[in-house]
């Protein structure tokens, strides 16, 4: 089987890529492992956009098309709650009603999806990835295609092919969290962060039952549930054993973090709606690009002649040593451009990554990994991907593409939220 585009992985980057390759005519492929669409989205209880807003008083969308289209199709379906404001941006859905929204806009685009397939190994002749192996409950097939975008955020596709790829940065490496969902909390009921971590601390004084207490308390949409980011583990998704451990770990954590709740005002009769169900894997692998994107760019408000998307979200930083948090706004709190060089494979001419594996240095990687950004990556890469199917690849050519798509790629084109 041969296609134009394949696509590894379903989260907001793949999404986003698999449509936008799509919609330019390639015959495109998305392979996601689960049986939903979404990544962290929807299988890691990340019910919220951040990236998607500049971060000053009067906040301003940067990212459009693609995810545009979803944010207009959540707001239509009533599942999308307006921007709120923490150390962020946040702009909350319903995951149910995106999983409904993914599965609409690729079947719309001419996006085929196989679920359920999980991406196993790839073959590279003359430099160059030429398929997939993937396996199922069918059992191994292969998938032939011109150009790749791994969208998988561990960089499966990319490791896989032979492609350099690197775990993390030299000097760290994202914690992971576990997304936690809670319901039946009294209508009217505000849950502060502060008040959260007061009740977690005075039920757990010492600290050794539980791993954070500090997290943005997210209400969805709909239900009205809580979301917070709390157990945390310093796993490494390449490993099963340490991965698996994280898991088990952070669900027998998950009910101390139930009980520590049910003790402030209107949360007395709350319950687990969910952990997860994965671990939340905030770094993995990224890409070796041709340029690894850096804070110092941003810092800067570097133009870049090969922009592709905008950011907007500062260098979220979560530590493997203390299991504390750090926030460094972008300059002004405002946008900065992002290149797509840090997108496009140095060594192997056909393969692009979006998402959190796009290729930026410690602190640039933790800012633009957010969804809202994934999603402006991500459209970025599968233009570029439908190119270089076509041996047309370069700069100029992806970003017409991009204006075509209604992406915006410059501050003077974002618009007020
Ligand atoms: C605890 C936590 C809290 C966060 N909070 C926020 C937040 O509030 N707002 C925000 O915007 N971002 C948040 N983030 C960051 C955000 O969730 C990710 O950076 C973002 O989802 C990256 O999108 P992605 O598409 O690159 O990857 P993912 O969303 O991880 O999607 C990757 C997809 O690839 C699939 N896949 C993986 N391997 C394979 C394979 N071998 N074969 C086939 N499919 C495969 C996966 O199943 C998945 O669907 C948070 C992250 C964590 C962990």
């Amino acid at each position: 089987m041969t296609y134009d585009v394949i696509v590894a992985g379903g989260g907001c980057a793949g999404v986003a890529a698999a449509v936008a390759s799509a919609r330019t005519g390639a015959k495109t492929l998305l392979i996601e492992r689960n049986g939903c669409l979404g990544g962290a989205a929807t299988m890691r209880n990340v019910a919220t956009f951040c990236g998607l807003y500049t971060l000053g008083e009067e906040p301003r969308r940067v990212v459009n098309g693609v995810g545009g289209d979803i944010l207009d199709r959540l707001r239509n379906m009533g599942a999308l709650s307006p921007p709120q404001r923490f150390r962020g941006v946040f702009a909350p859905f319903d995951p149910e009603a995106l999983k409904l929204v993914l599965d609409e806009l690729c079947a719309d685009a001419g996006v085929e999806v196989l679920f359920n397939l999980q991406i196993t190994g790839a073959e590279r002749e003359n430099g160059r990835i030429c398929s997939v192996a993937t396996a199922g409950h069918g059992g191994a097939q292969t998938f032939a295609a011109n150009a790749f975008v791994d969208c998988t955020g561990d960089g499966d596709l990319a490791a896989f092919g032979g492609a350099a790829t690197r775990y993390g940065n030299p000097d760290g490496v994202n914690l992971g969290t576990l997304g936690t969902r809670f319901g039946g909390i009294a209508p009217g009921t505000e849950v502060l962060a502060a008040d959260y971590a007061q009740a977690v601390h005075s039920l757990y004084p010492n600290g050794t039952d539980v791993t954070k207490d500090k997290s943005v308390m997210i209400r969805v949409p709909i239900s009205g549930d809580l979301i917070a980011f709390v157990a945390s583990a310093a796993y490494d998704p390449r490993d099963a054993v340490s991965q698996s451990r994280a898991e088990a770990n952070g669900r027998a954590q998950a009910w101390r973090y139930l009980a520590a709740l049910r003790t402030l005002p209107g949360c007395e009769n709350a319950y687990l709606v969910s952990t997860g169900p994965e671990f939340g894997t905030r770094e993995s692998r990224h890409i070796e690009a041709q340029r690894s994107f850096t804070w110092a760019d941003i810092e800067a408000r570097r133009h870049f002649d090969d922009c592709i998307a905008i950011g907007a979200w500062g260098a979220e930083w979560h530590d493997r040593e203390t299991y504390k948090s750090s926030f460094d706004y972008p300059p002004e709190r405002g946008s900065y451009q992002i290149p797509l060089s840090c997108l496009a494979s140095r060594d192997t001419p056909n393969l692009f990554g979006a998402g959190r594996l796009a290729d930026g240095d410690r602190r640039a990687g933790a800012a633009i990994r957010v969804m809202g950004t994934s999603l402006a990556t991500g459209q970025a890469a599968g233009c570029a991907a439908a190119l270089a199917a076509e041996n047309r690849f370069d700069a100029r050519a992806t970003q017409d593409l991009l204006r075509a798509q209604g992406a915006f790629l410059t501050a003077e084109e974002t618009v007020a939220a």
